[in-house]
């Protein structure tokens, strides 16, 4: 579950998340639209701690982001978490980009095999074997010794969800992970991301693919100009817009 309540953010003088609160249920899919800058991105990388927070509070399976709550003398007091505890904390959540980001020296199986290898310490036989089973379920049996570069962008985006699976997280982001692709590999990576969605994963979703949103989305939300103008579920959002900005967004790409 994740609860954002009050989030702010600014890029210096730019207020780019204007008082954003949004509840994701356990096991539950949110799909964000908006218009390019609204903030879907900054919005995500504050969740799982690539840029700081301003104001507001970011809660992860009840779990505060970026900060432990000390309870002293009926008081809750707020303290900075050090870099092991936030590093620990970010590892529970996981990240697909719109661009592949797999290292290139390493083979399919050497990306999923990294992070539990090296910043779990899990055994390399016990995380080959994980990993195998990973790749496994992306539909990547066949793939598992190729290199990034020998392998479509479908296949490698492939390879970035297991790999972030690998680390067992509690939530996974997507920004935008089929924007980049040929329209004929969209297809392969939103299966995997639907399969995904119906094993429980709570996931948040910022693609454009309304189809998708329809089918997989428990809950679509609009953004623009750093705030949440309308959610709801997908279907009834995409069909019947309440905000007259929600409407020519969707118009904009539908
Ligand atoms: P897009 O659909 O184009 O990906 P977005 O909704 O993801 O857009 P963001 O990338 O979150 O939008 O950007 C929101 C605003 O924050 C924009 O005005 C952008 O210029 C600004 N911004 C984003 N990242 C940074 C950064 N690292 N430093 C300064 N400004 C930033
Ligand atoms: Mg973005």
């Amino acid at each position: 579950k994740v609860e954002i309540t009050g989030l702010h953010k600014f890029f210096g003088e730019n207020h780019v998340l204007r008082g954003v609160d949004l509840t994701v249920p356990a096991g539950s899919v949110t799909v964000l639209v908006g218009p390019s800058g609204s903030g879907k991105s900054t919005l995500l990388r504050c969740i799982n701690e690539l840029e700081s927070i301003d104001a507001g509070r970011v809660r992860v399976d009840g779990e505060l982001i970026g900060m432990r709550e000390v309870r002293r003398n009926g008081h809750v007091e707020l303290h900075a978490l050090s870099d092991r505890q936030r590093a620990a904390q970010r590892s529970k959540i996981g990240m697909v980009f719109q661009r592949f980001n797999l290292f290139p020296h390493m083979t399919a199986i050497q990306n999923v095999m990294e992070a539990p290898v090296q910043v779990r310490r899990t055994p390399k036989a016990e995380a080959r074997a994980r990993g195998l089973e990973l790749l496994d379920r992306v539909g990547l049996a066949d793939r598992v010794d190729f290199y990034p570069s020998q392998l479509s962008g479908g296949q490698q985006q492939r390879v970035a969800i297991a790999r972030a699976l690998a680390m067992d997280p509690e939530l996974m982001l997507f920004d935008e992970p089929t924007s980049a692709l040929d329209p004929e590999l969209v297809g392969e990576v939103l299966r995997v991301m639907k399969d995904l969605a119906a094993s429980g994963m709570t996931m948040v979703v910022v693609t454009h693919e309304m189809g998708f949103a329809r089918e997989v989305g428990d809950q679509l939300v609009f953004m623009d100009g750093g705030a949440i103008r309308e959610s709801g579920h997908p279907a009834e959002v995409i069909d019947n817009p309440r905000d007259e900005r929600t409407r020519a967004f969707l118009n904009s790409v539908l």
